[in-house]
């Protein structure tokens, strides 16, 4: 019988929501690619419902001990004296999310002699020291195109937020004023920019998809080139890497995984060869971007602005400087986790534990890591091109 070690998000500060927003979440048939959504036996969740955080469970806990299996949940995840790290020694599978990610550094990994299986209840899976799961044979699978669409919505809000100045117009309403030009001094319009997408996976194609409407110049880059048909249709440019991608936009946004190539790109030097004024959306991963260069460039003004959900260390300290850095249109990490999201993945997760524990092959587009390499969508995303 395995033990489940499930790294959740804290529950709201005031309770679980009497009532929610609305009565349903909108129904998808399947992914934008044809792919099927999560199918697993059955799920014991009301989707819509806060899943995410320590009380949801992500709806696993009947579906396990039914089956004989344990099931430790908790938010205490970082530190030596964690509930996290302590519960970790005799744990065969990990769950964890991206938004408050349970960090499995080779340190605790060589403590957890029984680990077999990190599942990433989301997309992105940095958080796990791939080399080492490589290493010692552990298979990672997270729930590939659960929060896509969300994410894409979340980039493309906050592309138009920076470029038309939406925080601080709202912040002048609620603060009872009406200076007009206060609040227009550095609204634009999003019409007529150069706009650069770095990494047209399935995230960086949404938001190709969805900024193609707003009579932009579409530019991007990526390891693999899209198919022609699909850049004559958006108008695409495309730069042989990102020196050359940021050079002529206006606006960029970043969608490439967390990895030795990408650790730190966006920096001083990439930085100065952007147009002055310039934007950056980064809800790929927060140590892409070196932090204290990005606070450099919106103090110097190369950048107008920076937006984006994710940040390193998760979660944030409370001095961290993209708190305060002007210009900034920061969300805790809240795309990839609305609640439609949220019920995509959890069926994802128990999709690929009841795969795991039944000894099925688990979906290769969800496989990041298996049998000691690179697998599946990990094969394509993550690893080295040679
Ligand atoms: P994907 O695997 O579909 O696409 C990733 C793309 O990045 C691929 O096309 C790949 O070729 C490209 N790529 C990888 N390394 C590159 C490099 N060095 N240079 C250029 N291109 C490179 O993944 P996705 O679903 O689009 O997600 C992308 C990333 O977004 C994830 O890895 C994750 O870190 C992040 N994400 C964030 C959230 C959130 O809530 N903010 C949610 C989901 C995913």
């Amino acid at each position: 019988m395995a033990k489940v070690l499930l790294v959740l998000y804290p529950d709201p500060v005031d309770g679980y929501p009497p009532a929610y927003a609305r009565d349903s979440i909108p129904v998808i048939d399947a992914y934008p690619n044809g792919q099927t959504l999560p199918t697993p036996s059955a799920i014991d969740f009301t989707p819509g419902e806060l899943l995410g955080s320590v009380s949801g469970e992500l709806g696993l806990r009947r579906f396990l001990e039914a089956a004989g299996h344990t099931l430790v949940v908790t938010s205490d995840k970082d530190g030596p004296d964690s509930e996290f790290e302590r519960e970790l020694v005799d744990a065969d599978v990990v769950i964890s999310q991206p938004f408050w990610p349970a960090y499995l550094t080779p340190e605790r990994i060589a403590k957890a002699t029984r680990l077999a299986l990190a599942i990433t209840a989301g997309i992105g899976s940095d958080h796990v020291d791939l080399a080492t799961a490589i290493e010692r044979g552990i298979t990672v699978a997270e729930v590939t195109y659960s929060n896509s669409i969300g994410v894409a919505e979340h980039t493309v809000m906050q592309v138009l937020a920076l470029v038309r100045d939406y925080l601080p117009q709202y912040r002048i309403v609620v603060e009872g004023g009406w200076n007009i030009a206060d609040a227009v001094q550095r609204s634009y319009d999003l019409e007529g920019m150069d706009v650069g997408v770095f990494a047209a996976g399935r995230i960086g194609r949404a938001v190709i998809e969805r900024l193609a409407p707003f009579g932009v110049r579409l530019h991007y880059t990526d390891r693999y080139r899209l198919p022609d048909e699909v850049e004559q249709r958006y108008g695409l440019t495309f730069h042989d890497d990102i020196r050359s991608l940021v050079r002529g936009i206006d606006v960029l946004t970043v969608h490439a995984p967390l990895t030795d190539e990408t650790r730190g790109l966006l920096d001083d030097d990439l930085l100065s060869t952007m147009r002055r004024g310039s934007y950056i959306v980064n809800p790929a991963r927060g140590a892409i971007a070196d932090r204290d260069a990005i606070v450099r460039a919106l103090e110097s003004g190369r950048l107008a602005g920076y937006a984006g959900d994710v940040w390193y260390p998760q979660p944030a300290p409370p001095d961290h400087p993209w708190r305060f850095m002007p210009h900034h249109g920061m969300t805790p990490h809240t795309s990839g986790t609305s609640l439609p999201s949220q019920a995509r993945y959890a069926a994802g997760t128990r999709e690929i534990l009841e795969c795991h524990l039944e000894g099925r092959p688990i979906r290769p587009e969800y496989l990041i890591v298996e049998g000691g390499a690179y697998a599946g969508t990990g094969a394509h995303s993550y690893a080295k091109k040679d």
